[in-house]
């Protein structure tokens, strides 16, 4: 048997916009440690002979199919039937899952409906699985070649079938079919990866700068992750080319530069604290756009305490003169969002909690607010140290909630790039 698998995701209301697909990530986590990947997710409306198809043709590219949803007993449950025109044979009540059901209703005081019976069906050429957390079973049918009409791949197959409601899924999964994968004997897929976290740097400009030393190449795979403000790239290899990745990867990295900000999956705030706790320094900010953001973001790392000392959200300008000792003068002359506010209060605060570093950002996040010189999302950071303050400025012209995600990344990146000296 192959390590890769398919998932059929049935259920109209999937494709309807109400319910997200959230089945394929999970299992595609989950039956990681098993050296197997999900290599395609299908999603099917609730028609017959559509499930048939898309089951039919994921058999005809890997060993083992997990079909979702569609177990239940009313009439847009159509799973078993699609699966009967595939393997052949018919439906028998599954008695283990008729116990539990005609317990569950005899415990509400309810009697059992045909429509609710239905659910204990399953194949006959299956084999049930007991659903622990809700009454429609699952099931693990195993294909031989003489049962897979028109797959070409005369191997042994596996499908298993699991019900749609995502808690279910995940009981039947774990509970039952764990166990029976931990004794198949499958190929362990165990790629080697390799991870950049960048910042700093857009992904087209980060993909021209890998092809320039040559990656992708046919045996090392590029991935790219991106969210607000960094980009996770990725470098995979099959085991036997451990040795090309060992040596591409530094390759990669020099020519990413001072955007690589660490080579696990961490965010900026937690490669900052590293930083501060390594060099031990410490940190004050003074928030106005970012709203305490950057204080959060430190402190969601545990021993925080080590190096971010507290902070001041001067959102207010007479906070900024009273709490952070910002000549009114200042504020008056160039406005609250400017080069010069942004760098008194860094020192401010850092003067006022005695830290190594002061950390600043003032900016207009908007709806409202902007204008012809200082447009919605315009922000100043500073970043006030012994041996004097920087500042810079950005333009983020995007939501309220964006800017402020935008700001807090860029602010955690300027003291990144100082503590490394980049
Ligand atoms: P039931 O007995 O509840 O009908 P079922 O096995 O027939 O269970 P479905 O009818 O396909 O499953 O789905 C039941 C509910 O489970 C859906 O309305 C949806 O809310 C949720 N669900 C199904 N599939 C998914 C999925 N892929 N991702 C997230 N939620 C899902
Ligand atoms: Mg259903």
């Amino acid at each position: 048997m192959k390590s890769d698998v398919e998932l059929v995701s049935t259920g109209s209301e999937l494709l309807s916009g109400r319910t997200v697909n959230t089945h394929a990530q999970t299992l595609a986590d989950k039956i990681r440690p098993f050296g197997l990947r999900l290599t395609r997710d299908t999603t099917v409306g609730d028609d017959l002979a559509a499930i048939a198809d898309c089951v039919r043709s994921a058999l005809a590219r890997v060993d083992i199919v997990f079909v979702s949803g569609g177990l239940g007993g009313t009439s847009d449950d159509l799973t078993r039937d699609a699966l009967i025109q595939i393997v052949g044979g018919g439906l028998v009540q599954y008695p283990a899952a008729l116990a539990a059901l005609e317990r569950r209703y005899a415990a509400m005081g309810r009697p059992v409906t045909d429509v609710a019976r239905r659910q204990t069906l399953i194949l006959d050429r299956g084999e049930g699985l007991l659903n622990p957390v809700g009454l429609a079973p699952g099931m693990a049918i195993e294909l031989s070649a003489a049962l897979v009409g028109g797959v070409s791949n005369p191997a042994k197959k596996m499908i298993f079938v699991l019900p749609g409601p995502p808690r279910e899924f995940v009981g039947v999964l774990e509970k039952e079919i764990f166990p029976r994968l931990g004794k198949m004997g499958l190929p362990v897929f165990q790629a080697l990866e390799n991870l950049l976290e960048c910042t700093g740097l857009g992904e087209t400009e980060i993909a021209e700068r890998l092809e320039k030393i040559g990656l992708p190449t046919p045996e090392i795979e590029v991935g790219y992750c991106a969210a607000m403000g960094q980009i996770e790239v990725r470098l995979t290899v099959a085991p036997e080319h451990a040795a090309l990745l060992a040596e591409k990867t530094p390759a990669a990295r020099a020519a990413l530069g001072a955007a690589v900000y660490a080579e696990s999956r961490i965010g900026l705030e937690e490669a900052v604290g590293r930083l501060l706790a390594v060099q031990k320094k410490t940190l004050a900010t003074a928030e106005s756009c970012t709203g305490g953001l950057i204080g959060h973001r430190l402190t969601q790392i545990p021993g925080s305490s080590a190096y971010f000392l507290g902070g001041v959200i001067a959102y207010a300008n007479a906070s900024k003169v009273r709490d952070l000792a910002v000549p009114q003068a200042l504020i008056e002359k160039h406005g609250a969002v400017s080069e010069e506010v942004a760098r008194a209060m860094a020192e401010g605060v850092r003067a006022r909690f005695g830290a190594d570093f002061g950390l600043a950002t003032t900016g207009i996040a908007g709806p409202e607010g902007g204008s012809a010189a200082k447009p919605v999302g315009t922000v100043w950071f500073a970043l006030a140290a012994a041996a004097g303050t920087s500042a810079k400025h950005r333009c983020f012209p995007t939501t309220r909630e964006n800017v402020k995600l935008w700001s807090s990344q860029l602010a955690l990146d300027l003291l990144r790039r100082r503590l490394q000296g980049v």
